[in-house]
Parts: structure tokens; C-alpha cells; sequence
């Protein structure tokens, strides 16, 4: 093993998404939080900061509706109901994602069936969900993990061409792009999160938009309890929850969205800093971004050959760990269908309703059928990347990472 390196370098703490070191929530949010109070108003079904909220977000989108919930979980559980899948439908999706994507399809009794993902850029393509497509296929929900766009035109394509409806998962890419289009607005419903280390962040909340009048009614009916607000004859409609976002959330959000396109380049210029740093460094690879494509880098993720490195992947992720640099390797650690909830069925009771319904494809989690996930899994670093890093915190980064990998360096053979 090669000699501790760590030793001959200053460390130094890096901002953090879990606190103040690297959010910015200052004045511009107390001073609508403090109006927001002043009021006395704090249900968004009475009061302002919400609605402005969900204007200020579907214009910064280009769609015509948008609605703020209690979560992007909920979020995408408000996506999902607008859909209104049949029970045992299946709705096609990646497993490399956070759980709040997964157990809406399983609370809206519908089978979550896993594609597999590139695993160049981890995200799902217009062939791996093909090639999950079944006739029970009810929508498909696509995840641009990181903030690295999935390939959305050959996605659409697809989709359109089988008139699947399409989910947008953009939790982790607020303000990514393909040729100048939002992300969120490719497929028929966009769903965002405002948790704590979001691009923009209100601790927990979500966002949903969409330019389909049918599905936003439904959205709205959903996060409303399905009550018909404004309607002649209100009533609940169907079956809904209260998904509202309160007003004292949407005025610090309304206060987060005025600075998110800041944000935004701030960590595309930050990204491209660490890439020009970190680039040709034999057995380790910086991020794979399409031609066309702006990746906003919720995170920042290395591909490390395992071969190449002594004590391969968890030893370089120790060694940066060790440097105050929190990097996680396998991100998730393992693909979501070897989580209890999904591999043992744990549901309603002892019911396993909704894998009741499923076909026995839809639940066949094999290893061979996923190789892009597992390939994915063992060699992704997930890198924490934050708009407050300064020349030096880059800098620190990229010395690190480069002392990391030439004392790990196995000789060539
Ligand atoms: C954060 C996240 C969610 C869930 O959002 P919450 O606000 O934590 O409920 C869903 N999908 C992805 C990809 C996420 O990163």
C-alpha cells in the first residue's frame, strides 16, 4: 500500500448542503417568512406565497400549470395519481433513484418495473425501457439522476409512439437542459424536490408542472384532498390526500427561486473546473455529458476502475473521506429492488398487495437483466459539489483526488 498522503495536506472543511456552510437562506427568506407570519395566513388555500410560488415556477419551466406539495415524493405521488394507473398497471422506471420516487407507484397499487440504466450516465435509455415495455405499461418515469439529463427526445419518441404518458423526475436537476429546453418539460408531467440538499431547498418540499389542463386538474384535485375548490358543487372527488405546501415553506421558496438560476451556473462553472482538473488521469473518468445536454450537477460523480486502483473504489473513497471530502461510493447501496419493500413485498398488512397483481416478469429482479445498473453501482464516486465552493475549495478537490489516485496508482503491467 502506498504511503499516507494525507498527512503532507492541510485539510480543509468543504461547504455543506446540511447547513448553513453551503445553503444560502438569509435575509431575502426572512423577510418574506416574516410577511408570511405577519399575515396570519398560513394555509396556501387562503394565502399568497404559495400561489406565487407555483406562477414564478411554471414561467422559470415555459408550462402552463404548476403546483407546489409537501415533498417531491409527493410530488411524484401527485404524478403518478394524475396518471391513474389500475391496479397492477405497471409503471416503467430505474432503480438506481431515491425511494420517494418507488412507493408512490406502490401507494397508487401499481407495479414498478425496473429498466435498466446506460451505465455511462446512469440513467435510463429509449432501449432499456423498451425492452421493459409490456401492454399493462401505464406510464414510464424517468430519472435524471444527478442533474445529467436523460436522453429525452429518443425517450419521447418512444413513448409518443406507444402513447405511454411520461414522469420527469428532476428532484436532482433543477435548470438542466437539452439544446436550450427545460428539463420538466419533455414529458407530460415534471416532478421537483425542495429538500435540504436540493439545488434550492425549503427542508422538505416539492413542485409538480405540466402544460396538460387534464392531468393539472388532477393534480391539484390530488394535493387537495380531491376537493373541488372554486367549483359550483365542490365534493371529493376521488381518492386524495392533503399534499399542500403551507405558506410559511412557500415564501422561503419563492425567496430560494430568485436565486436558483445563480445556483445553477454556479455549479455548471464549478463541474467544469473539477472535469478540467481531474481529466486523463488513467482509471478514473469525469462525468459523460451528451452534445447538447447542460448537466447541473446535483452531485458530481467519477467512474473509478477498480482494477486500476489498490484496494479499488472503497479504498479511494476512504482515502477522499479522510481528506473531509464525503464522497459516497455506489451512491445508493444497492439497486432499489434489493430493499425489503420491493424484494420481500412489504406493503398492507401481510397482503403484498399490489406484487399480487404483478405478472412474474414484472418482478423478476435477476441480475443478468441488469448489467448497465451493476456495472453502474461499482464504479460510480458520488462527489459532493456545492454552489459555495471558491477557487480554492476546487482546487483542494482536485489535489486531492489526484494525490488520492497517483498513490493508488497500480503499476502498469
Ligand atoms: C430527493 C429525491 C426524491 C424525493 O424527494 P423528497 O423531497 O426527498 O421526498 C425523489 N427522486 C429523486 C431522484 C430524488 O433525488
Amino acid at each position: 500500500m502506498s504511503t499516507d498522503l494525507s498527512k503532507d495536506i492541510e485539510l480543509i472543511q468543504l461547504p455543506s448542503d446540511q447547513d448553513s456552510t453551503g445553503r444560502d437562506l438569509g435575509d431575502d427568506e426572512m423577510v418574506k417568512l416574516a410577511a408570511a407570519i405577519e399575515s396570519g395566513t398560513l394555509t396556501s388555500t387562503k394565502g399568497q406565497f404559495v400561489k406565487e410560488l407555483e406562477t414564478r415556477f411554471a414561467k422559470h419551466l415555459g408550462v402552463e400549470h404548476s403546483y407546489a406539495c409537501s415533498s417531491g415524493t409527493a410530488a411524484l405521488h401527485t404524478a403518478i395519481a394524475a396518471i391513474d394507473p389500475e391496479p397492477g398497471d405497471e409503471i416503467v422506471t430505474t432503480s438506481i433513484t431515491d425511494m420517494g420516487a418507488l412507493t408512490p407507484i406502490l401507494y397508487q397499487a401499481a407495479i414498478p418495473v425496473f429498466a435498466d440504466v446506460d451505465p455511462k450516465t446512469y440513467n435510463l435509455t429509449a432501449e432499456s425501457i423498451e425492452a421493459a415495455l409490456s401492454p399493462k405499461t401505464k406510464a414510464i418515469m424517468v430519472t435524471h439522476l444527478f442533474g445529467n439529463p436523460a436522453r429525452m427526445n429518443e425517450i419521447m419518441e418512444l413513448a409518443r409512439s406507444r402513447d405511454i404518458p411520461v414522469i420527469e423526475d428532476c428532484a436532482q436537476a433543477f435548470g438542466a437542459t437539452i439544446d436550450g429546453k427545460m428539463i420538466g418539460t419533455f414529458g407530460d408531467i415534471g416532478c421537483f424536490s425542495l429538500q435540504q440538499g436540493k439545488h434550492i431547498t425549503t427542508g422538505e418540499g416539492g413542485l409538480v408542472a405540466s402544460d396538460n389542463a387534464d392531468y393539472a386538474r388532477r393534480m391539484f384535485l390530488f394535493i387537495n384532498k380531491a376537493w373541488g375548490y372554486g367549483d359550483a358543487k365542490p365534493d371529493h372527488y376521488f381518492l386524495a390526500l392533503n399534499y399542500r405546501m403551507n405558506e410559511l415553506t412557500g415564501a422561503v421558496a419563492v425567496a430560494q427561486m430568485e436565486k436558483l438560476e445563480e445556483f445553477v451556473q454556479r455549479r455548471t462553472a464549478i463541474a467544469a473546473h473539477l472535469t478540467e482538473g481531474l481529466s486523463g488521469i488513467p482509471g478514473l473518468e469525469t462525468p459523460h455529458v451528451d452534445s447538447g445536454f447542460v448537466h447541473t450537477y446535483w452531485k458530481y460523480c467519477l467512474q473509478i476502475d477498480s482494477d486500476a486502483f489498490e484496494g479499488g473504489l472503497d479504498e479511494f473513497a476512504k482515502q477522499l473521506r479522510d481528506r473531509n471530502i464525503f464522497c459516497a461510493p455506489r451512491y445508493i447501496q444497492k439497486p432499489a429492488f434489493e430493499c425489503q419493500v420491493i424484494k420481500d413485498q412489504r406493503t398492507f398488512g401481510d397482503s403484498r398487495f399490489p406484487f399480487t397483481l404483478a405478472r412474474p416478469e414484472a418482478v423478476d429482479y435477476s441480475r443478468d437483466k441488469f448489467p448497465g445498473t451493476y456495472a453502474a453501482l461499482a464504479s460510480v464516486l458520488v462527489l459532493p459539489l456545492n454552489e459555495k465552493y471558491t477557487s480554492e475549495h476546487v482546487k483542494y478537490v482536485v489535489d486531492s483526488i489526484q494525490s488520492v489516485a497517483a498513490g493508488l496508482q497500480k503499476a502498469a503491467s
